[in-house]
């Protein structure tokens, strides 16, 4: 049985905070991280919050060889009472749990999982910056920790959550990418591991990313792993196309991450009374409508970013601009309500933040 205590040991040496207008992403992290280990003897256990430091692990561990592992990407924020929030963080731990069931990882228990992380970011709050634009971002990871070289589930794991404080990803404000549609390289196929987030995902797209880079592009327009056709992604993020009076987003299929920001995109534009249309698109048919002069704006959606537009898209020879380059009215609207709502200046009537207790209610749950 999970046993479900938490215990809190407080560093003896506080790290000096970062300059809140100088914060580079992922870079500094805080005082303290959640660990929790797992093995089949006892379950989910042994949940402390510790002094952050370097974890010590055997070189044997399963993770270092065969990449059984799982990883999340939320945030904290304050709102403008100097509250921390957190932005549907149920969502990313029903996620974390989808993930574990496809790398063969045991499942958490969702309350208690909410509940610690609360608590780090209650003992951390000091450490969300202030600036406008800035937030904590927080990274939950599980890793196989098993010394053992054989090719099976490791019955060992650990769980850690750590926290950088991180900068306004649009400092000069949101300048339209220009991406590349991929044609060669492949980031997920159908029954692979492409919904859920592994970091074997991430390594399998950086050299179609290092070869754009080099060519000036941001990021790659990821195209289905069979047919290389229909759209899937783009860089890390979901994509979105506005295409005369309807949003058209690729449906979910196996390979495309499940994306909070685009579901949350979705229920926005769906309480807008803005059409939405989750399905295949495939780039013929994408460049078929750009012709016609039907696609009016393109972005990417995800936590770093929120919205990111697109304003150019080369597909081989054929280059396409959307916007004139600039940031579009839905991708503009999109960016200002949910960074509203996330920052607390809105209100919030999906019911989407959750606050951070200010009260410490430790030890136990449940
Ligand atoms: C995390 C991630 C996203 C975005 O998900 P959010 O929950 O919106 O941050 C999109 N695509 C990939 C491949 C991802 O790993």
């Amino acid at each position: 049985m999970e046993n479900r205590t938490l215990r809190v040991f407080k560093t003896m040496s506080y790290r000096e905070k970062p300059n809140s207008e100088e914060l580079a992403f992922g870079r500094t992290f805080t005082d303290h991280m959640f660990v929790m280990d797992y093995s089949d003897a006892e379950g989910w256990h042994d949940a402390k919050i510790v002094p952050y430091e370097p974890l010590k692990i055997d070189p044997a561990a399963m993770v270092f060889h065969y990449g059984q592992s799982v990883f999340e990407g939320l945030k904290a924020y304050l709102n403008p009472q100097g509250e921390p929030l957190l932005f549907r963080p149920r969502k990313n731990i029903a996620r974390l749990n989808r993930s574990n069931e496809r790398l063969c990882i045991p499942t958490l228990d969702e309350d208690f999982l909410l509940h610690a992380l609360k608590q780090l970011i209650y003992i951390e709050k000091e450490w969300i910056p202030k600036a406008d634009g800035t937030s904590l971002y927080i990274r939950p990871m599980i890793i196989s920790t098993e010394p053992f070289l054989g090719v099976a589930p490791s019955k060992e794991y650990k769980l850690v959550i750590i926290l950088s404080p991180v900068g306004a990803y649009y400092k000069e404000g949101i300048n339209p990418i220009k991406i590349a549609v991929e044609n060669d390289f492949v980031r997920a196929v159908r029954g692979g591991t492409g919904e859920a987030k592994t970091g074997g995902n991430y390594a399998s797209s950086l050299k179609a990313q290092e070869v754009a880079g080099k060519e000036g592009y941001s990021q790659v327009l990821w195209l289905d792993g069979v047919e290389k056709r229909y759209i899937e992604e783009v860089g890390s993020m979901n994509v979105f196309f506005k295409i005369g009076d309807e949003v058209v987003t690729p449906e979910l299929n196996g390979s495309i991450l499940s994306g909070i920001t685009r579901s949350s995109v979705i229920q926005l534009l769906k309480h807008w009374g803005i059409s939405v249309r989750e399905s295949k698109i495939t780039i013929d048919e994408l460049y078929q409508e750009y012709q016609k002069g039907n696609v009016e704006e393109v972005f990417g959606s995800g936590t770093a970013a929120v919205i990111s537009p697109i304003g150019q898209l080369d597909w081989n020879d054929h280059k396409m601009f959307f916007n004139n380059g600039q940031t579009g009215k839905l991708s503009k609207e999109l960016y200002e309500t949910l960074t509203g709502i996330q920052y607390g200046r809105l209100n919030d009537p999906f019911n989407w933040i959750e606050k951070v207790a200010t009260q410490q209610t430790m030890n136990k749950v449940g």
